[in-house]
């Protein structure tokens, strides 16, 4: 196990340093592959796991980059709110600008570092989005005294037309 602060480490690995390929030019190419443990990319997003090759292809605008990657995201269950783990599989195509930033929404920097954690966070955005579910018929909170209706129904009297006012109540806020 590596040494890391809070269990994590940081976003470094995900900055690849590309000066050797962008002075090779254009037609070659890197290929590597990740297995990096627990990771923060973000404020916003932790990852469990990133595995995957990735390609790195110099092109006359920059550098293409390809990948099929599993993405272990850390979330929680939208009606229960247990924390789950969701492996998700994302494949990536997308051009880093080289020297020319407006070619692309990704670029590479003057000291020739290519970021990846900002698509990487994308992608687990949009997954994200999608909510999930910790079982298909997860039961969810109960709206009054909050227990898990998974663990059994509550004596409070709270019954399932309150319990789907406070779910609308909470998609509204979100
Ligand atoms: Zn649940
Ligand atoms: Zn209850």
């Amino acid at each position: 196990m590596k040494q890391v602060t809070n269990g994590y480490i940081g976003d470094r690995v995900l900055k690849l340093n590309v000066g050797f390929l962008l002075a090779a030019g254009p037609g070659h190419s890197h290929e590597t592959e990740f297995d990096v443990p627990r990771m923060r990319i973000s404020d916003d997003v932790d990852l469990a796991f990133l595995r995957g090759p990735l390609r790195l292809s110099r092109t006359k605008e920059g550098i293409l980059v390809q990948g099929d990657l599993q993405l272990g995201i850390e979330d929680e269950c939208y009606r229960c709110l247990k924390p789950i783990e969701r492996e998700l599989e994302v494949s990536i195509e997308e051009l880093y600008a080289y020297p020319d930033p407006n070619d692309s929404e990704f670029s590479i920097d003057e000291d020739a570092m290519l970021d990846l954690a900002p698509l990487i966070r994308a992608e687990a955005i949009i997954a994200d989005a999608r909510g999930a579910l910790c079982q298909p018929d997860c039961k969810g909170l109960c709206p009054q005294c909050g227990r898990n209706w998974n663990d059994g129904p509550c004596d409070c009297g709270a019954d399932i037309d309150s319990r789907f006012a406070k779910l609308k109540e909470l998609l509204d806020k979100n």
